[in-house]
């Protein structure tokens, strides 16, 4: 069979893209790996560029009394995003060159149309659609910029906007990819682009892309990991690809530094542990592209962007190592509350459980864990402690649970602890030890929650003995391990 040509699909964010310095180490990167395959680079925007685009929106949304204030600042935002990138162009474009004249012209364009949506926001009140359309524009100008820049220094760069090729549904803000009408759409603009080598490298818009009636739809924070992703999709039936996300880390980590007191690189991982890690507190990757890239089996490695030739870094297969530590890795999320509905009507009243998760999810709250005691008339979940009054509000003005037959608690100084190794399965004394470890340290579980794919035990406690959860844990499981062998 004829190997494939191979392709390295690189993801740079913000903290990339942020000064001068930052933006030559990118160059240096890409040049570098040019020798050895094709180069396709997915940008976020320029650092901090998409919290000003969101708080221009939600100024632009205004409130009545206060329009005059909301209004300054409004174009004091535009004009702060206006300078950052002009800056940017005038540090690292030469001015001689056709390309800067290009840029510019592409920045003011677009700096009007924002103003100009500004306008319909305040007219026609909030719609997130025109969110995300405003959203865009951050990573629209940085990869126009850094395309343009690559031709400036004599590159054959080929700039791509994603709405052109990532087709979604129409969830806004935390849109999904429909991948198969993706994919025809990728192999359609970029095989032969790359097939044809008329060019040496292709830029890619991160972080968005748009419905069949094309809106601008965004895949939700830190989604250029996922555009990645799909493009790695859409690509891998024709080429050999691999992803790398450059970020400020070296790579998914067993614990989290900030709440255990030794930590240690995780150099290999597989995808089923990967997106575990993903879910339960690690924010290395959007949770969803671990999805995407195991669907098609595309090999990534994390790497650490101020280190980039260091021999330290994590790498994603789909292979579950073999003979490695049981558990990989005692991850938390310190910040959460515990639902609980009770009511001695649910036994004999059938779709409560989903009368209340469509309740929760046409609200878009993430549910991070659930169980139900056998005796049925109780559901306990988990959300982000930041949700916890919108769902109070949700459940107590509904029609169903605001009845008196339903009592509803809500505490939010819980935290979750869930204990990750794809060789727990068919490993019997896991949850055991778990408890065991925590009740002779005198740290109450307040729920458990096992998926049924045994990849991981979740904990439920009080936030008050989360640091201490997390230590004697890794003690009990990773220590103690790296101690034996
Ligand atoms: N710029 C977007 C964000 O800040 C997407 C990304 O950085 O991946 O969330
Ligand atoms: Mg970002």
């Amino acid at each position: 069979m004829k190997k494939k040509q191979k392709i390295i699909i690189m993801k740079f964010g913000g903290s990339c893209l942020k000064n001068v310095e930052s933006f030559s180490q990118t160059t240096e990167i890409v040049k570098k790996y040019m020798k050895q395959a094709n180069i396709i680079i997915v940008t976020s925007a320029f650092k901090g560029i998409t919290d000003q685009l969101i708080n221009f929106y939600n100024k632009s949304c205004g409130d009545g009394e206060k329009d005059n204030e909301n209004y300054r600042e409004c174009r004091y935002l535009i004009e702060s995003i206006r300078k950052k990138h002009k800056e940017f162009i005038d540090e690292n474009i030469n001015k001689e060159s056709v390309e800067y004249q290009d840029v510019i012209d592409f920045l003011e364009s677009n700096i009007n149309e924002l103003v100009q949506l500004g306008r319909v926001v305040r007219l026609l009140r909030p719609s997130l659609d025109i969110l995300d359309l405003i959203m865009s524009y951050g990573e629209k100008l940085s990869t126009f910029i850094v395309s343009k820049y690559f031709n400036s220094i004599g590159l054959n760069s080929e700039f791509i906007s994603s709405d052109e090729i990532i087709l979604t549904d129409d969830n806004f803000g935390r849109a999904l990819p429909l991948l198969d009408e993706t994919e025809q759409k990728i192999q359609q603009r970029i095989s032969n682009l790359i097939k044809s080598n008329k060019c040496d490298l292709v830029c890619v818009t991160g972080f968005y892309g748009s419905t069949r009636d094309k809106k601008i739809t965004t895949l939700g924070r830190g989604g250029t990991d996922l555009t990645a992703a799909i493009l790695a999709y859409g690509l891998e039936p024709n080429f050999d690809c691999k992803v790398i996300y450059w970020k400020d880390v070296e790579g998914f980590l067993n614990a989290d530094p900030k709440i255990a007191q030794q930590t240690s690189l995780l150099t290999q991982i597989s995808y089923i542990e990967a997106k575990e890690l993903a879910f339960f507190g690690s924010k290395v990757l959007h949770p969803l592209c671990l999805d995407v890239n195991e669907k098609r089996n595309v090999p990534s490695e994390i790497h650490p962007f101020a280190d980039p030739y260091s021999e330290k870094y994590t790498t994603i297969t789909k292979e579950v190592q073999k003979g490695a530590t049981l558990i990989k890795a005692i991850t938390s999320i310190k910040r959460l509350s515990m639902v609980k509905i009770e009511s001695g009507t649910m036994v004999s009243l059938p779709g409560t459980a989903a009368k209340l998760f469509n309740l929760l999810g046409e609200n878009n709250i993430n549910i991070k864990f659930i169980s139900q005691s056998s005796s049925e008339n109780n559901i306990t979940f988990g959300i982000d402690l930041e949700d916890s009054m919108k769902v109070s509000c949700l459940l107590r003005n509904s029609d169903w649970f605001g009845k008196q037959w339903f009592s509803i608690k809500i505490d939010n100084d819980i935290s979750l602890i869930a204990v990750i190794g794809a060789g727990m399965l068919h490993t019997p004394g896991i949850a055991g030890k778990v408890f065991t470890t925590l009740g002779n340290n005198g740290i109450n579980v307040r729920a458990i929650a096992q998926g049924s794919s045994e990849l991981n035990i979740t904990i439920i406690i009080k936030r008050e003995d989360c640091v201490r959860a997390v230590n004697v844990l890794y003690d009990a499981f990773i220590n103690k391990k790296l101690m034996q062998n």
